[in-house]
Protein backbone atom coordinates (compact mmCIF):
# COMPACT_ATOMS: atom_id res chain seq x y z
CA UNK A 1 0.00 0.00 0.00
CA UNK A 2 1.44 3.35 -0.73
CA UNK A 3 2.02 5.66 2.49
CA UNK A 4 0.48 8.87 2.50
CA UNK A 5 1.90 11.85 3.74
CA UNK A 6 0.68 15.17 5.17
CA UNK A 7 2.14 17.88 3.25
CA UNK A 8 -0.99 20.58 3.97
CA UNK A 9 -1.92 21.72 7.41
CA UNK A 10 -5.19 23.70 7.82
CA UNK A 11 -5.70 25.71 11.29
CA UNK A 12 -8.73 26.87 12.54
CA UNK A 13 -8.26 30.24 14.30
CA UNK A 14 -10.96 30.67 17.07
CA UNK A 15 -9.96 28.36 20.12
CA UNK A 16 -7.29 26.87 18.09
CA UNK A 17 -4.38 29.53 17.42
CA UNK A 18 -6.01 32.24 19.78
CA UNK A 19 -9.03 32.28 22.20
CA UNK A 20 -11.81 34.08 22.45
CA UNK A 21 -14.65 35.15 24.68
CA UNK A 22 -17.30 37.20 23.72
CA UNK A 23 -18.96 38.26 27.09
CA UNK A 24 -15.56 41.19 26.87
CA UNK A 25 -17.40 42.64 24.11
CA UNK A 26 -20.68 42.69 25.74
CA UNK A 27 -19.65 43.62 28.87
CA UNK A 28 -17.05 46.36 27.25
CA UNK A 29 -20.36 47.69 25.88
CA UNK A 30 -22.86 47.23 29.08
CA UNK A 31 -20.09 49.12 30.46
CA UNK A 32 -20.04 52.08 29.06
CA UNK A 33 -23.59 52.61 28.49
CA UNK A 34 -24.87 52.21 31.76
CA UNK A 35 -28.17 51.30 31.52
CA UNK A 36 -27.91 48.44 29.30
CA UNK A 37 -27.90 44.99 30.32
CA UNK A 38 -25.08 42.78 28.83
CA UNK A 39 -27.16 39.68 28.97
CA UNK A 40 -30.15 41.70 26.70
CA UNK A 41 -27.63 42.74 24.46
CA UNK A 42 -26.57 39.44 23.56
CA UNK A 43 -29.66 37.87 23.63
CA UNK A 44 -30.60 40.30 20.76
CA UNK A 45 -27.35 39.18 18.92
CA UNK A 46 -28.04 35.98 19.13
CA UNK A 47 -31.83 36.09 18.55
CA UNK A 48 -31.08 37.87 15.64
CA UNK A 49 -28.15 35.63 14.51
CA UNK A 50 -26.68 38.88 13.96
CA UNK A 51 -23.08 36.79 14.83
CA UNK A 52 -23.57 33.93 12.10
CA UNK A 53 -24.65 36.91 9.04
CA UNK A 54 -21.99 38.76 10.32
CA UNK A 55 -18.91 36.06 9.55
CA UNK A 56 -21.04 34.96 6.67
CA UNK A 57 -20.96 38.46 5.11
CA UNK A 58 -24.79 39.00 4.80
CA UNK A 59 -24.23 42.62 7.18
CA UNK A 60 -22.27 45.20 7.22
CA UNK A 61 -20.27 46.05 10.97
CA UNK A 62 -21.41 49.38 9.83
CA UNK A 63 -25.39 48.12 9.56
CA UNK A 64 -24.60 46.10 12.82
CA UNK A 65 -24.04 49.14 14.65
CA UNK A 66 -26.35 50.92 13.35
CA UNK A 67 -29.08 48.24 14.40
CA UNK A 68 -27.92 48.02 17.73
CA UNK A 69 -27.22 51.65 18.11
CA UNK A 70 -31.35 52.08 17.43
CA UNK A 71 -32.38 49.14 19.30
CA UNK A 72 -30.33 50.05 22.49
CA UNK A 73 -29.79 53.31 22.29
CA UNK A 74 -26.44 53.26 22.38
CA UNK A 75 -23.98 56.61 22.97
CA UNK A 76 -20.82 54.98 21.88
CA UNK A 77 -19.49 55.73 18.36
CA UNK A 78 -18.82 53.43 15.74
CA UNK A 79 -14.87 52.89 16.56
CA UNK A 80 -15.43 52.47 19.79
CA UNK A 81 -18.17 49.80 19.26
CA UNK A 82 -15.50 48.01 16.85
CA UNK A 83 -13.18 47.79 19.48
CA UNK A 84 -15.13 46.44 22.07
CA UNK A 85 -16.49 43.93 19.15
CA UNK A 86 -12.56 42.85 18.27
CA UNK A 87 -11.06 43.45 21.50
CA UNK A 88 -12.15 39.92 22.84
CA UNK A 89 -9.10 37.38 21.81
CA UNK A 90 -5.87 36.05 23.77
CA UNK A 91 -3.35 34.10 22.31
CA UNK A 92 -2.75 30.26 22.94
CA UNK A 93 1.01 30.37 23.22
CA UNK A 94 1.28 26.77 22.62
CA UNK A 95 0.02 27.08 19.14
CA UNK A 96 2.16 30.15 18.98
CA UNK A 97 5.23 28.35 19.30
CA UNK A 98 3.82 25.13 17.56
CA UNK A 99 3.14 27.48 14.63
CA UNK A 100 6.43 29.29 14.69
CA UNK A 101 8.18 25.92 14.63
CA UNK A 102 6.52 24.59 11.77
CA UNK A 103 6.92 27.55 9.49
CA UNK A 104 10.39 27.49 10.15
CA UNK A 105 11.33 24.09 9.05
CA UNK A 106 8.84 24.72 5.93
CA UNK A 107 8.37 20.73 5.13
CA UNK A 108 4.63 21.47 5.42
CA UNK A 109 2.36 24.23 3.52
CA UNK A 110 0.29 25.96 5.91
CA UNK A 111 -3.45 27.59 6.17
CA UNK A 112 -5.86 29.12 7.85
CA UNK A 113 -9.28 28.56 7.42
CA UNK A 114 -11.59 30.69 9.49
CA UNK A 115 -15.13 31.47 9.97
CA UNK A 116 -14.59 35.34 10.94
CA UNK A 117 -15.02 38.91 10.00
CA UNK A 118 -13.01 41.88 8.51
CA UNK A 119 -12.80 43.39 11.85
CA UNK A 120 -11.80 40.56 13.65
CA UNK A 121 -9.23 39.18 11.47
CA UNK A 122 -7.83 43.04 11.30
CA UNK A 123 -7.46 42.81 15.27
CA UNK A 124 -5.72 39.27 15.29
CA UNK A 125 -3.57 40.31 12.05
CA UNK A 126 -2.25 43.40 14.25
CA UNK A 127 -2.21 42.18 17.60
CA UNK A 128 -1.33 38.50 17.03
CA UNK A 129 1.31 39.21 14.05
CA UNK A 130 2.42 34.79 14.43
CA UNK A 131 -1.02 34.49 12.65
CA UNK A 132 0.44 36.63 9.65
CA UNK A 133 2.83 33.00 9.24
CA UNK A 134 -0.60 31.71 7.70
CA UNK A 135 -0.87 33.94 4.50
CA UNK A 136 -2.43 31.42 2.56
CA UNK A 137 -6.06 31.95 3.74
CA UNK A 138 -10.00 31.06 3.32
CA UNK A 139 -12.29 33.55 5.74
CA UNK A 140 -15.97 32.80 5.51
CA UNK A 141 -16.89 36.53 5.56
CA UNK A 142 -14.96 36.56 2.29
CA UNK A 143 -16.12 33.09 0.33
CA UNK A 144 -19.68 33.82 2.24
CA UNK A 145 -19.08 30.01 3.07
CA UNK A 146 -18.65 29.04 6.84
CA UNK A 147 -17.81 25.83 8.20
CA UNK A 148 -19.30 22.88 8.86
CA UNK A 149 -20.34 23.30 5.49
CA UNK A 150 -19.02 20.57 3.24
CA UNK A 151 -18.78 23.18 0.43
CA UNK A 152 -15.88 25.66 2.13
CA UNK A 153 -13.70 22.36 2.73
CA UNK A 154 -14.08 21.58 -0.89
CA UNK A 155 -13.46 25.16 -2.18
CA UNK A 156 -9.94 25.24 0.21
CA UNK A 157 -9.06 21.92 -1.94
CA UNK A 158 -9.62 23.23 -4.74
CA UNK A 159 -8.51 26.78 -4.65
CA UNK A 160 -4.96 25.19 -3.28
CA UNK A 161 -4.93 21.96 -5.06
CA UNK A 162 -4.86 20.02 -1.79
CA UNK A 163 -5.07 16.23 -2.14
CA UNK A 164 -7.52 15.44 0.84
CA UNK A 165 -5.60 12.72 2.07
CA UNK A 166 -2.32 14.73 2.45
CA UNK A 167 -3.78 17.17 4.17
CA UNK A 168 -4.89 17.80 8.22
CA UNK A 169 -7.12 20.04 9.40
CA UNK A 170 -6.72 21.20 13.22
CA UNK A 171 -9.88 22.54 14.55
CA UNK A 172 -11.73 22.53 18.33
CA UNK A 173 -15.36 22.24 16.39
CA UNK A 174 -16.36 18.60 16.23
CA UNK A 175 -18.57 18.96 13.57
CA UNK A 176 -15.81 20.80 11.55
CA UNK A 177 -13.92 18.07 11.99
CA UNK A 178 -16.23 15.24 10.65
CA UNK A 179 -17.67 17.57 7.56
CA UNK A 180 -13.57 17.54 7.04
CA UNK A 181 -13.27 13.94 7.39
CA UNK A 182 -16.49 13.18 5.14
CA UNK A 183 -14.31 14.43 2.26
CA UNK A 184 -11.26 12.35 2.99
CA UNK A 185 -9.46 14.78 5.04
CA UNK A 186 -7.37 13.69 7.88
CA UNK A 187 -8.20 15.43 11.59
CA UNK A 188 -7.27 16.32 14.78
CA UNK A 189 -9.96 17.48 17.27
CA UNK A 190 -8.06 20.15 19.21
CA UNK A 191 -8.51 20.73 22.77
CA UNK A 192 -5.95 19.82 24.63
CA UNK A 193 -2.44 20.73 23.30
CA UNK A 194 -0.39 17.71 24.58
CA UNK A 195 -3.19 15.58 23.14
CA UNK A 196 -2.56 17.30 19.68
CA UNK A 197 1.42 17.25 19.73
CA UNK A 198 0.89 13.37 20.31
CA UNK A 199 -1.68 12.66 17.13
CA UNK A 200 0.09 15.67 15.02
CA UNK A 201 3.69 13.17 15.75
CA UNK A 202 1.76 10.13 14.55
CA UNK A 203 -0.11 11.24 11.61
CA UNK A 204 2.74 12.44 10.11
CA UNK A 205 4.79 9.09 10.76
CA UNK A 206 1.70 7.86 9.03
CA UNK A 207 0.40 5.52 12.14
CA UNK A 208 -2.62 7.18 12.02
MG1 LIG B 1 -12.55 27.29 16.35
Amino acid sequence: MKKEYIRNIIFDLGNTLVYFDFSYFYNGIAEREKKLSALKFRKYIFDNKLDVKLMSGRISHREFFRKMKRKFDLKIGYNDFIYFYSDIFWVNPNMKRFLEKISRIKKYRLFLLSNTDSPHITFIDNNFPFVKLLRKRVLSYKVKMAKPQKKIFKYTLEKFKLIPEETVLVDDMKDNVLSAQSLGIKTIHYNNHKKFTAEFSKLVKGIS
